[in-house]
């Protein structure tokens, strides 16, 4: 059976416990693989690397660092079919998701923050008080933690700008999608990565991520995860005064007003809804919909959602794979039991399938309102609720109903009425008649519960800095 082994200082290492985590293929639900169980030890050793790495990594100029993150985004491009293949054994994900969306993505963000390494300017403020000028300068070792639902796009969205920025980094990936991390490890080696520069430690988040967390060298924290374990993280991180970045769940709205071109985008909507299985933060898991129209959309959504093709992650026209653990199949699961006891009728959907494998069917329920858990707890699975509206002020108030506020997407030929509703919104993204089109420039990142900070672009590379501010009289 395969292991997927540390990679600190260079190397590939076994956990220093030499206990061992089985990772599973959720198509069959059998163990495929194995992966290292770290704890602190392990954590000790990265960090004590990283922090050798950090002086020269820092001093490079910043054309050299950029070169280091262009090579590895170049020699991941050039393994793409590997990558996406492993991608979609480990995470259950349709073949043509990772090959043709998530790998490509991993491969832009180790691009676009090589470019960013030497764009990345401060600012500066002449007047009254003198020149001032604003020094910007790395951390340190950080670390950066990451989910499962889209394991390598995540990954790189937070080591690259850390990298670029002129930290060295300890990543931990999830333990449950542990494969592309731990190749890309093994692909920064063959190119000769500066060792300790990115160190890779596999295990448990209370045993792994935990111990980073708490690691007296660790400057910055950027998580990306569950709220639950967002706020754990807070409340050890507070008292130390550590920097976080904090991505957690969402419970996204999508609006569909009558003037839309809905049925011009039904792929899309339907996307947003079911894509990866429903496994994306950024999914719209409540759809919103004007009165007027609210039987034709309900119908077409149902027949397109009962339409999509459910079957192996490897099969080139799949459209929907399994969920990705027993746990989180289990929680999907317990979600639709609750949504038919708290009066939810179910269009279509609703159970798991009767085949191996951790499969559950798309979705769709009607009947439940604002305040119940279906519409309130994010469900992260196949599964939307609808729920209708009769103006633009009873749409704001369901959308921005409940804790989280990542993402919104509004679907209107009005313009105004699109300014207006994005203004108002409680959420850190809101897309108009799109969804998941992303420009890596932009902030992403969430209010309420779906956390606090940005990542992207600038906001990304001011996380991984510390500014010092310089003052100098004129007179
Ligand atoms: P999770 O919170 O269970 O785990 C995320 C990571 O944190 C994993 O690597 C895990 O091992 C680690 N971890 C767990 N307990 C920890 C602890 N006590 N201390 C430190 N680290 C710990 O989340 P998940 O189930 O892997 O991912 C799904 C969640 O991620 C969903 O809630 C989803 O909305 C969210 N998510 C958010 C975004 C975003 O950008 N806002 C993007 C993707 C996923």
């Amino acid at each position: 059976m395969h292991r997927f082994r540390h990679w600190i200082d260079g190397q590939a290492r076994d956990a220093a416990g030499g206990r061992w985590l089985d990772v599973h293929d959720p198509a069959n639900a059998q163990a495929y693989a194995q992966v290292a169980a770290g704890d602190a030890a392990d954590v000790e050793l990265a960090v004590a690397a990283a922090q050798a790495a950090f002086p020269a990594w820092s001093a490079l100029p910043h054309s050299e660092r950029a070169r280091w993150l262009e090579a590895l985004a170049s020699a991941l491009e050039t393994r793409l079919e590997d990558f996406a293949q492993a991608e979609s054994r480990d995470a259950g994900k349709p073949i043509r998701l990772a090959r043709e969306a998530e790998i490509p993505r991993a491969v832009s963000n180790l691009r676009f923050f090589a470019h960013a390494a030497t764009q990345f300017a401060s600012e500066s403020h002449h007047g009254q008080a003198g020149l001032n000028y604003t020094l910007r300068a790395p951390l340190g070792v950080v670390a950066t933690i990451s989910p499962w639902n889209l394991p390598l796009y995540l990954f790189t969205w937070k080591i690259a700008p850390a990298l670029a920025a002129g930290n060295t980094v300890v990543a931990k990936p999830s333990e449950v999608t542990p494969a592309t991390a731990s190749m890309l490890g093994e692909l920064a080696a063959e190119i000769g990565f500066p060792h300790g520069v990115l160190n890779i430690v596999h295990g448990l988040g209370p045993e792994v991520g935990e111990s980073l967390v708490r690691h007296p060298a660790v400057r910055a924290i950027s998580f990306t995860g569950s709220t639950a374990v967002g706020q754990r993280i807070a409340g050890i991180a507070a008292p130390l005064l550590r920097k976080v970045s904090l991505e957690l769940g969402g419970k996204n709205p999508t609006l569909v007003f009558a003037d839309s071109d809905w049925r011009a985008h039904l792929d899309t909507l339907v996307r947003s809804a079911f894509q990866n299985s429903g496994q994306i933060c950024l999914c719209g898991s409540r759809v919103l919909i004007e009165r007027s129209i609210y039987d034709e959309v309900r119908d077409a959504l149902v027949e397109r959602a009962q339409a999509l093709k459910i079957g192996e992650p490897a099969d080139e026209s799949t459209a929907l794979g399994p969920l990705v653990s027993q746990a989180h199949y289990d929680k999907v699961l317990a979600a639709l039991k609750r949504a038919r006891g708290e009066g939810g009728r179910v269009l279509c959907g609703g159970h798991a399938l009767d085949r191996p494998g951790w499969y559950v069917a798309p979705t769709v329920i009607e009947g439940l309102g604002p305040d119940c858990a279906s519409n309130r707890e994010e469900i992260f699975g196949p599964v939307v609720t609808l729920q209708a509206f009769d103006d633009d002020a009873q749409a704001l108030a369901l959308a921005n109903a409940g804790d989280y506020g990542l993402s919104a997407s509004v679907w209107t030929r009005d313009l105004a009425r699109a300014h207006r509703l994005a203004a108002q919104l409680r959420v850190g993204m809101v897309w108009v008649n799109t969804w998941l089109q992303r420009d890596l420039r932009t902030p992403f990142g969430g209010v309420g519960a779906s956390g606090l900070g940005r990542e992207g672009g600038a906001e990304a590379m001011r996380f991984f800095t510390d500014a010092k501010n310089v003052g100098l009289h004129l007179g």
